[in-house]
């Protein structure tokens, strides 16, 4: 039986990998439902290529489109964003691979878990949301959440044949992004363009910025807190600028372990669909006379302030981290659009962090309560914000 796979977010940069892996394992895996936004261009072709049960573009004003081009095909087409949360319930799905962007692929990924799917996931603005409650979830469910993030999935791959009693730290590596070793007074005045530009790994724009920003290394953070159970004063952070050791796992009896790999998401999102097993790939290999040199280094906190008030949030716990999260959204989208300059984006994050009521065992309803009280507060806060330098 082939595995039947639904793709949340399959025209994004991890949503064409996953299709791109399992095409080259087409004899292992099916998809069966797709979701975009309003790609509809790219839906189209992709429903075309891979012939899913049913499709949903997210945006109505592009439903006409979808459905005109699918309408000879027995491909169920569905909008709204309702319809993104309802379709995860279909019986045709074994795992949902949840690769949407921000705190939108929150929802879904709880239907999923609830209509007892597994879950493979990209999506870390779900878990810093809401880690707590999906974890349980999970638990209550007795479903799998396999990571897709590269540092988790090397985590997670350093883990195997481990007593998790004996794990004493994990060792979360970071490129340090485009703008490592500049100084405050450099980086205010840096452009969206600038920031876009990633060293390493070629990925959507907001996770691009987060990136720049090292919100991307506090986000993974408290992603890793929830998938592993590891408390922050035991997960830190370690800059390493060739992005070829994709994180570390310390033991109690001070091995350390790690997993390493070109940078190239279809492995981690590979092993998150096939795992236990491991499968051929023809990946490029890494060949140590290539990288003969590897780096390390602390984060410089004090210049990238995000990373500080993740883990300030991720310690906090409650709603501090949906905060974050809805803050950076607001954030990071007001910097592409040059509303705000590359460090106002901390002083608003930290503005919201500071404004929006704490509540320390938040429901799911008050997390998207809290979610949308932030957005709507960032939106108004920018105002103030003095932009005619940019
Ligand atoms: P992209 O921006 O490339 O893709 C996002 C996908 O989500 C697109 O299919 C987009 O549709 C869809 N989408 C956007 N907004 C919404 C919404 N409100 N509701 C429903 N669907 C929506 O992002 P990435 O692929 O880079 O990232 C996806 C997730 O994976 C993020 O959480 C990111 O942090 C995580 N991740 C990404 C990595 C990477 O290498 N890219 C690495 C590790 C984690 P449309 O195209 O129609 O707009
Ligand atoms: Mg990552």
């Amino acid at each position: 039986m082939k595995k039947r796979i639904a793709i949340l977010g399959s025209t994004g940069s991890i949503g064409t990998q996953a299709l791109a892996v399992i095409q080259q394992q087409c004899e292992r895996f099916e998809v069966t439902v797709l979701t975009a936004h309003s790609n509809a261009d790219l839906l189209i072709r992709q429903a075309l290529q891979y012939r899913p049960k049913a499709v949903v573009i997210g945006d109505e004003k592009e439903y006409r489109q979808v459905k005109e081009a699918l309408s000879a095909y027995s491909i169920d087409v569905t909008t709204g964003a309702t319809a993104v949360e309802q379709i995860v319930e279909l019986d045709v799905i074994d795992t949902v691979l949840t690769a949407i962007v921000g705190s939108a692929g929150l929802a879904p990924t709880v239907r999923a878990i609830r209509a007892k799917k597994n879950i493979a996931l990209a999506n870390k603005e779900t878990l810093v949301v809401a880690g707590a409650l999906i974890t349980q979830l999970v638990k209550e469910h007795n479903v799998a959440l396999y990571p897709i993030d590269s540092e988790h999935s090397a985590i997670f791959q350093c883990l195997v044949g481990e007593n998790p009693t004996t794990v004493e730290k994990i060792l979360l590596t970071g490129s340090g992004g485009p703008f490592r070793g500049k100084t405050q007074s450099e980086l205010a005045t840096v452009t969206p363009q600038q920031a876009l530009k990633h060293p390493t790994w070629e990925m959507g724009r907001k996770i691009t910025i987060d990136s720049a920003s090292l919100m991307n290394k506090g986000l993974e953070v408290i992603e890793a807190r929830w998938l592993f159970e590891v408390d922050f004063n035991r997960i830190e952070v370690v800059i390493h600028p060739q992005s070829i050791i994709h994180s570390m796992v310390q033991f109690t009896d001070g091995s350390i372990k790690a997993q390493m790999g070109l940078p190239d998401m279809k492995l981690p999102i590979q092993y998150a669909l096939t795992y236990p097993e491991r499968l051929h790939t023809s990946f490029p290999r890494l060949t140590f006379d290539q990288y003969n040199q590897l780096t390390f280094e602390k984060p410089d906190t004090q210049t990238f302030r995000n990373l500080a008030l993740a883990y300030h949030a991720g310690e906090k716990g409650g709603n501090c981290p949906c905060i974050l999260n809805a803050a950076n959204e607001i954030a990071v989208s007001a910097f592409l659009d040059n509303r705000i300059g590359f460090l106002q984006m901390s002083d608003l994050i930290e503005k919201c962090i500071n404004t929006i009521a704490f509540n320390r065992n938040p429901s799911m309803e008050d997390l998207l309560a809290t979610d949308l009280e932030t957005r709507q507060f960032a939106i108004h806060y920018l105002k103030h914000f003095n932009t005619t330098s940019l």
